[in-house]
């Protein structure tokens, strides 16, 4: 049987359907010209238009990703292979954006829960557009919710299973030594606090060289917060991680904890964590 996602203020099919929210934003976002992204509307059923606050914020989100993303792909050893690791990467688009701009990694590795990975195996296998980036000698099944190529896979898998994510490194053959970027944007804070940790600091001794981008929601005291944490937990959505680590502080202090180190990276890590 399906584990809960935790506890009673969250399920796992709508915290899985926070994705289809965030796929609908960025397609409001697009469509108001605040981003580019050729693929996003193959993601979406319902075009949605949000309000400017909202087109802000997703901007904001994309923006700050990109940055970081773009820093480092483009550093120095420019020819040396490269990874990217997306942590419940839901649809996002941002492989076949990199590989667009020529600048995808040697590896790109995406994860989510079996359901989330199977509907994204179908769109990928039905638009040409999306089958032709992972590449003619890919192996598709969206019965398994897997796509296999050389330079892209995505995988399904319940990250709160840690065992599970050591399998992940052999299945998506990623080389732990490589340089990797880890993106765990708007996903740990569903998770409880100790799946959250237990990732954080698994990625820490798992990787040797590595950047761990972590965007989500802090501050879940002022009328903001109050609102927002309300507004979720009426779909299902508990920010089960909000009240353990409630400011950047308390977030920079879980990665110490876990052995990052945030004096090398603090700059990366300040502009990493910002307010949704
Ligand atoms: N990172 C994407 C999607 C964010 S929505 C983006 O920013 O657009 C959050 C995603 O995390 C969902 O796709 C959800 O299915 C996934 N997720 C949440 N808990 C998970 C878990 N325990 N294991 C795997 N994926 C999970």
């Amino acid at each position: 049987m399906a584990k809960p996602v935790g506890d009673s203020r969250s399920n796992r099919a709508a915290v899985q359907a926070t994705n289809d929210d965030a796929s609908a934003s960025k397609l409001s976002c697009v469509k108001k010209g605040y981003m580019k992204d050729d693929y996003v509307h193959l993601f979406v059923k319902k075009e949605l238009r949000r309000a400017p606050i909202i087109n802000r914020g997703y901007f904001a989100r994309w923006a700050a990703l990109r940055k970081m993303l773009y820093q480092f792909l483009d550093s120095e050893d420019g020819n040396m292979k490269k990874q990217i690791l997306s942590l419940g990467a839901g649809f996002d688009t941002m492989f076949f954006q990199l590989h667009d701009e020529g600048k995808a990694p040697y590896l790109y590795v995406e994860l989510d829960f079996a359901e989330v990975t199977s509907k994204k195996a179908a769109l990928i296998e039905t638009y040409s557009q999306l089958r032709d980036k992972v590449g003619e000698t890919a192996s598709i099944s969206s019965e398994k919710g897997e796509v296999h190529s050389d330079h892209y896979k995505l995988l399904p898998v319940d990250l709160r299973n840690i065992d599970n994510l050591n399998d992940i490194i052999a299945q998506a053959n990623l080389d732990p030594s490589l340089p990797t970027f880890i993106i765990a944007e708007c996903v740990l804070i569903y998770l409880d606090p100790d799946s959250s940790r237990a990732i954080v600091g698994w990625a820490a001794r798992t990787f040797s060289t590595a950047i761990f981008f972590l965007y989500e929601q802090i501050h879940p005291d002022d009328a903001f917060g109050q609102q927002m944490i309300r507004n979720l937990e009426s779909r299902g959505c508990g920010l089960l991680g909000i009240y353990a680590t409630p400011t950047l502080q308390e977030k920079e202090n879980l990665f110490v904890d876990q052995g990052w180190q945030v004096l090398k990276l603090r700059r990366e890590l300040m502009t990493s964590f910002l307010v949704k």
